[in-house]
């Protein structure tokens, strides 16, 4: 069964359409990484899944169940952004466990799942520390924490490793399939960087326009692009 199904799914902005007729599948367990150039609703897709965005037209499923209505809190997703979205007045543990907090979790409960999700990302060390004594790999880890400690189905990052210097993300690029191993969970990634998309992914979905271009798996959209622009963006040399 998919795990997040995308169904005719449109977006505008006014008179804008972002995103038009998205039809997607991603199983269980699936890593899917969605490229394509800047504005052309990525983003917006992710967002949406989320329940940050709500959909003009189609229908959204996750296990199963239509949640196009559904709360953001109770999809079973959690979001890492680009920008990290940490709180600079709390510690790392209290930046991980927030949300389990406004949750109603009972502390002790929230303090172990912090520390073992500190422990998978090598945190244990910074967790009283705050944002601001934080190197840039180590914010980003601190908000793939946060995400982890809500046990997810559905991980979604948004470039999360944009901010990052070239040799960092190599590093967590290598992590972050560590993770996904770790895990078992789905994740959807959104980048700009074909290396990455072509290094994480398990499929790859090509975004143009607010259309899908392409959807396969890496090596089958560089061996046989279905058309120029997909071509062009992955480098393939056909
Ligand atoms: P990407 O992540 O691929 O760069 P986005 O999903 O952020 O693209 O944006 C897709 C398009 O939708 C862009 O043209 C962007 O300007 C527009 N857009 C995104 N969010 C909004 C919004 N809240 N209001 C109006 N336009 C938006
Ligand atoms: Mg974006």
């Amino acid at each position: 069964m998919a795990e997040v199904e995308i169904r005719s799914v449109s977006k505008s902005f006014g008179a804008v359409e972002v995103l038009k007729d998205v039809n997607l599948k991603i199983n269980s367990g699936e890593f899917v990484v969605f490229v394509g150039p800047s504005g052309c609703g990525k983003s917006t897709l992710l967002r949406m899944i989320t329940g940050l965005e709500t959909e003009s037209a189609g229908d959204l499923f996750i296990g199963g169940q239509r949640v196009n209505d559904v709360d953001p809190a109770k999809r079973g997703t959690a979001m890492v952004f680009q920008s990290y979205a940490l709180y600079p007045h709390m510690t790392v543990a209290e930046n991980m466990g927030f949300g389990l907090k406004m949750a109603g979790e009972p502390k002790a409960s929230i303090r172990g799942k912090v520390e073992e999700a500190a422990s998978i990302l090598r945190l244990e060390q910074l967790l009283d520390r705050r944002p601001g004594q934080l190197s840039g790999g180590q914010k980003q880890r601190v908000a793939i924490g946060r995400a982890i400690v809500r046990q997810p189905k559905v991980f979604l990052f948004d470039e999360p490793l944009s901010n990052l210097d070239a040799e960092l993300r190599v590093q967590m690029r290598a992590e972050l399939i560590d993770l996904h191993r770790r895990l078992g969970a789905t994740m959807i990634y959104v980048t700009h960087d074909q290396v990455e998309a072509m290094t994480l992914a398990d499929r790859i979905v090509v975004m143009n326009g607010g259309v899908v271009q392409q959807y396969g798996r890496p090596l089958d959209l560089y061996d046989d692009p279905d058309n120029r622009f997909v071509a062009g963006f992955i480098g393939s040399p056909k």
